[in-house]
Order: C-alpha cells, then structure tokens, then sequence
C-alpha cells in the first residue's frame, strides 16, 4: 500500500505553499467522495490537504449582497440556518438531498462542485442563483461562473495547486424563489437519474419576468437551459409555457443509458421535473408574497 502524507494547514497561503509542487496532491473537505475513491482505488494520492481547519474556508455570511460560502462549509451548519433556508430554498433542498444526515455532517457544496459528478445535487441549484466560483492559485485570485467550472464528468476547471475557496450567490431579487427536484429509482441514498433547479422571479400581476432553467444528470455536465427560461419569461406560467420549457430541457438533454435509466426515460424525466420545480417555485413567491 503507498504511503500518504497528510497536511492539516489553517491557512490558505500554507494551503496554497503545500500544494505547491506537489502534483499527486489531492485536497480533503468532507472526504465524502474522496476517501471513497481512495478505497476503491479510483484515487492514489501522495498528499492529502485537509482544508477544513481554515476558518474562512468554513464559514459562510449572508447580508445584503448575497450568500458567501466558505467552499469547506459543512453543508448540515448551512442547512441548519433559517434565514439561508428562506433565501435560496431551492439550493438547500438540493444539499439536503446529499446522502443521509451522516454526510451531510461532513460533506460540503465545495466538494461536491469540485467532485464533478454529472449528477451533483448542489450545481443546477448553484447555476441558477448565478452562483460564482472563486479560486486562489498560484497565479492569484480568479473567479469563474459556475456553470463554467465543471468541464466534464470528474473534471473542473481548476489547474494544478488551485483551491476554490467560496462561493457567492447574489441575493435574489424581490419576488423571486427557486426550487431543486431530482428522481432517484430507490426512495434514498442514491443518485439522480435526472435533476432540476428552476430560479423565477414574477411581477406583482404573477407574470415571470426572469427565470432560470439547470438540468442535472441528463449531461456530461449540469447545464443552464436558456431555452426553457426564455419560454417562462413573460408568461404567468401556464400550461403552455410549462410545457415549452419542459420541451426545451428534454431537447437539452443528452443523457447516457444506464442501469438507472435509458437516455430516451431521462429526456423525458427531466421535463416532468423542470414543469415541476418551477411550480414550487411560483408557489413559493406567492407564498412570500
Ligand atoms: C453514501 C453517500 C451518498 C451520497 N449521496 C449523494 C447524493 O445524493 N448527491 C450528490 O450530489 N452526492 C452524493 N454523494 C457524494 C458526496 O457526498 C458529495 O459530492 C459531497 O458534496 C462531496 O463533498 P466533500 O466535502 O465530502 O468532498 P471531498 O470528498 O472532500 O472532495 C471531493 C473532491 O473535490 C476536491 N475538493 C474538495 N474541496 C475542494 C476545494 N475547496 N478546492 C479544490 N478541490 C476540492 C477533492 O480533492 C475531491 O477530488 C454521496 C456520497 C456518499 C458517500
């Protein structure tokens, strides 16, 4: 068996000087996926990188513009807060969707981002509350959208000794909910067949004056469906337009077959799922409201 070395820095500059160099490094969240994928052997590395001792990477504000979210932030501690749950409901039911109350106690929206699973809960939820990544590096600071981090299945944008170190969703505006909906075969602890997050924001007539659409594991990667918020917008989401914008997510789609589920199921799940998600997040603005 090889040996691993293990650095528990409380810094980024002593995150960022131990990855330096260091090529088979591997940086450790919740270890959630990670010491899963070491068992299976998927994962040799030489070096672990625990960031959860750096306070900024594990803490989270929520003020007037927006969410910043330390990327190691357990997701149960965000899950846990009210005013985070009444802001973006959609984004926590899609974290507390990850595994069981056990993960959940480790895990976090950074790993599972950085994890790159095509079926990763936490990013269409991510996508449409325009959610931005930002990264330290050896080159410096950057910061990317995040609907541009994940590049394909297990991989992200990052190069090598960078570490995303929080992400930030603006403030919704008034008038303005989201909703996260995926279907799994089994009632828990799997992964999705197929996700979606809808982002809406109506005018006091109830007509939608900007939405989202992300869809999740019908793709190498979460995608933003422009096409299904353009047939939202400027509707007051009746039937027609929820069909238009499930039709747009289902020819979005370009899902494998598997044994969760055949491609042409998954196109077709995952406009059930979109029709849905928006009408949760219309009911919720009017809820609000
Ligand atoms: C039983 C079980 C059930 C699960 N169910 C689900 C589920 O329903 N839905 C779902 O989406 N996922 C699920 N997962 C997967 C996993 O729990 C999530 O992806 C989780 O969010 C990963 O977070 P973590 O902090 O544990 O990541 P880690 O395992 O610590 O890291 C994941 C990867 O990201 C890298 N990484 C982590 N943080 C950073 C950073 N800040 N900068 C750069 N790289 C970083 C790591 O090197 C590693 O490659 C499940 C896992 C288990 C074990």
């Amino acid at each position: 068996m090889q040996s691993v070395q293990y650095a528990a820095p409380t810094t980024l500059a002593q995150a960022t000087q131990a990855l330096q160099g260091a090529s088979d490094a591997k940086i450790l969240a919740g270890g959630t996926d990670l010491l899963v994928q070491m068992k299976l052997g998927i994962r040799e590395p030489g070096l672990i990188v625990d960031i959860k001792r750096i306070p900024e990477l594990t803490a989270f504000t929520l003020g007037e513009h927006g969410l910043h979210l330390g990327a190691a932030l357990t997701s149960a501690i965000l899950h846990d807060d009210a005013q985070v749950r009444a802001r973006y409901p959609g984004f926590m039911e899609a974290l507390g969707l990850i595994g069981s109350s056990q993960v959940q106690g480790r895990c976090s929206a950074g790993g599972n981002l950085c994890n790159a699973s095509p079926a990763a809960d936490s990013v269409p939820a991510l996508i449409v509350n325009r959610a931005v990544c930002n990264i330290l590096g050896p080159a410096g600071e950057r910061s990317v959208a995040v609907e541009a981090f994940t590049t394909g299945p297990g991989k992200n944008c990052l190069g090598s000794g960078e570490i995303l170190v929080s992400i930030d969703l603006p403030l919704p505006a008034p008038r303005s909910s989201d909703a996260y909906l995926r279907f799994i075969p089994r009632t828990e602890m799997d992964i999705a067949v197929a996700g979606a997050a809808v982002a809406l924001t109506l005018d006091a007539a109830g007509v939608c004056t900007a939405a989202r659409v992300a869809i999740g594991a019908v793709a190498p990667t979460a995608l933003l469906v422009p096409a299904a918020a353009e047939a939202l917008i400027g509707t007051a989401l009746d039937d027609t337009a929820l069909a238009n914008a499930a039709a747009a997510a289902s020819a979005a789609a370009s899902p494998i077959t598997d044994k969760r589920g055949t491609a042409e199921y998954r196109k077709k799940v995952v406009g059930v799922l979109v029709r849905r998600a928006a009408l949760i997040a219309k009911a919720r603005i009017e809820a609000d409201s």
